[in-house]
């Protein structure tokens, strides 16, 4: 039987990072992977996503913001077949860096679904393989509505398999992916609707920054619907997808999305030969180091449910690896202030608390507020103007930076510095004492009042 002192069952963004850390530290380890090796991020998510949204932001500069500078847009064709031939090309490339990194720190790859046989043990493909210590980072997969002819529509792995783009295309959910996938659609010239199941998209973050998503999907022709629950899906004679709301109303495109959420990929893992508990939500169960109920088995990433994100789940398990193989014996991820950028149109960037979070855990007499809005001046040459909105929550007396929070032209590359600044304790003074950067939007942060 083949023996390691850590494997880990999944390939994605936490899988490789924790194997790699712990290969570089000497440990003998194997990454498990049933599909394709980087997981989600890599080959369903991020990267094929980000491409698209890129694509989406020429495609905006070249029909809405090109001619108010002199360009003629005129017989500009797209061709999305090249499109994704080199988006694919570039997964192919990035993937094959992990060959790299493999052999540099010794990580053997194991090919083939695991499940678990006993606390030390997994089968994979009929062999057994055990080891000192299992990690499960299986990741997550696109949930999908319990209603009929829900087999109809298609998830958001689906959408990186398409030859062609749709005409029309209905977008159900109102998390980061319903708001990314139906504003590249939208720019890539896709007619898109969005429909939410209540008042807005992205409930959790800032409605201060929300409400100005929802204004700019309006000025661009991007339909919001909100109250919308979807109540059955159905496939008309003449090809096309009609959904029928609750409220009687229904909607007809070419494709239907769900983007509703995620589950954790545990159904093939055979869990309980190991007993390991889940949390009430379905998500493996975890201490704040990671361990499981079983002494021997971690989990971190989406299929532990805290923060789906790949620099998430990529800085756990580094840090997992330090701790349990380079005697770093109190590293843990620590889940305050994590920043993220929605790739929408304009892009959002969030670091820290909303205002409703800092006003419930400092009180509302010890938080203030800044705000800032103005037209991003890259879109102010003309007609299409665009608004940037950002807001910085402060508590205490000391005023420390508890929120930040910003909607508009490169803010997707502005707030990672900010963040830094925020992780050290920065304060109101600290901002107000650095000197700005003109012309640019990230200026506004230093110069609110
Ligand atoms: P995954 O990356 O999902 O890896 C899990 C791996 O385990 C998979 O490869 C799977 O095949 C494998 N596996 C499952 N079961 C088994 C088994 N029994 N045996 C062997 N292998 C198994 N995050 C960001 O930070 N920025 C973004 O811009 C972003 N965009 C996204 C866009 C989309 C459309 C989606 C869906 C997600 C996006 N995310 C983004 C989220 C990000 O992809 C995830 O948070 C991240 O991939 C989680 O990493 P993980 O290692 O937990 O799981
Ligand atoms: P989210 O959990 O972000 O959002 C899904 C939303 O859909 C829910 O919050 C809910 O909103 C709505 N919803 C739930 N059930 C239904 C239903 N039955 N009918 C209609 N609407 C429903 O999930 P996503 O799938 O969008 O994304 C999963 C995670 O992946 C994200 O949370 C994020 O962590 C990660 N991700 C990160 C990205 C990035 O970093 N840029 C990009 C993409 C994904 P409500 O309650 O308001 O109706």
């Amino acid at each position: 039987m083949k023996k390691f002192d850590m494997i880990s069952i999944g390939g994605g963004s936490g899988g490789i990072a924790t194997m790699n850390r712990a290969g570089e530290h000497g440990a003998k380890v194997a990454v498990i992977e049933g599909n394709l090796l980087g997981g989600t991020c890599v080959n369903i998510g991020c990267v094929p996503k980000k491409i698209m949204w890129y694509g989406a932001n020429i495609a905006e500069a070249i029909h809405t913001y090109g001619p108010e500078y002199g360009f003629n847009a005129q017989n500009v064709h797209f061709d999305f077949s090249i499109l994704k031939k080199n988006r694919d090309a570039y997964i192919e490339r990035s993937r094959s860096s992990y060959d790299t990194s493999f052999k540099r720190n010794h990580v053997q790859l194991i090919e083939g679904y695991a499940k678990f046989v006993d606390a030390h043990t997994v089968e994979v493909n009929g062999e057994l393989i055990s080891a000192d210590r299992i990690l499960i980072a299986s990741g997550a997969r696109p949930d999908i509505p319990n209603i009929p002819g829900k087999e109809y529509g298609v998830v958001s792995d689906d959408i990186f398999e398409w030859d062609e783009l749709p005409n029309s295309l209905a977008v159900i959910g109102a998390g980061y992916i319903s708001v990314e996938i139906a504003g590249l659609m939208h720019h890539l010239g896709v007619k898109t609707d969005l429909f939410v199941r209540k008042e807005a998209p992205l409930r959790s973050f800032d409605p201060y920054i929300v409400q100005s998503l929802v204004e700019e999907m309006e000025k661009t022709g991007l339909q919001l619907h909100t109250y919308k629950i979807p109540l059955k899906l159905e496939k008309l004679d003449d090809g096309l997808l009609e959904v029928t709301f609750e409220d009687g109303s229904t909607h007809r495109a070419e494709k239907v999305l769900w983007a509703i959420g995620r589950r954790p990929n545990i159904d093939q893992l055979n869990l309980e030969a190991a007993g390991i508990k889940l949390t009430e939500d379905g998500y493996i169960a975890v201490t704040e180091y990671q361990e499981t109920n079983v002494p021997s088995i971690y989990a971190l990433g989406d299929v532990t449910g805290k923060i789906e994100l790949t620099p998430v789940a990529i800085k756990t398990g580094r840090l997992l690896s330090e701790r349990l193989f380079n005697g770093k014996t109190n590293a843990k991820m620590d889940f305050q202030m994590v920043p993220t950028v929605i790739f929408s149109h304009p892009a959002i960037g969030t670091v820290g608390l909303t205002e409703a979070e800092a006003i419930k855990e400092y009180g509302q007499e010890n938080i203030k507020i800044y705000t800032s809005a103005f037209t991003s001046m890259y879109t102010a040459m003309d007609n299409h103007r665009q608004m940037a909105k950002f807001k910085l929550i402060t508590a205490g007396s000391k005023e420390h930076i508890v929120g930040l929070h910003g909607i508009g032209y490169g803010v997707d590359e502005m707030i990672q510095g900010f963040a830094v600044a925020m992780k050290m304790g920065a304060t109101k003074e600290d901002f107000d004492a650095t000197v700005a950067i003109h012309p640019t939007g990230s200026e506004e942060f230093v110069t609110m009042r």
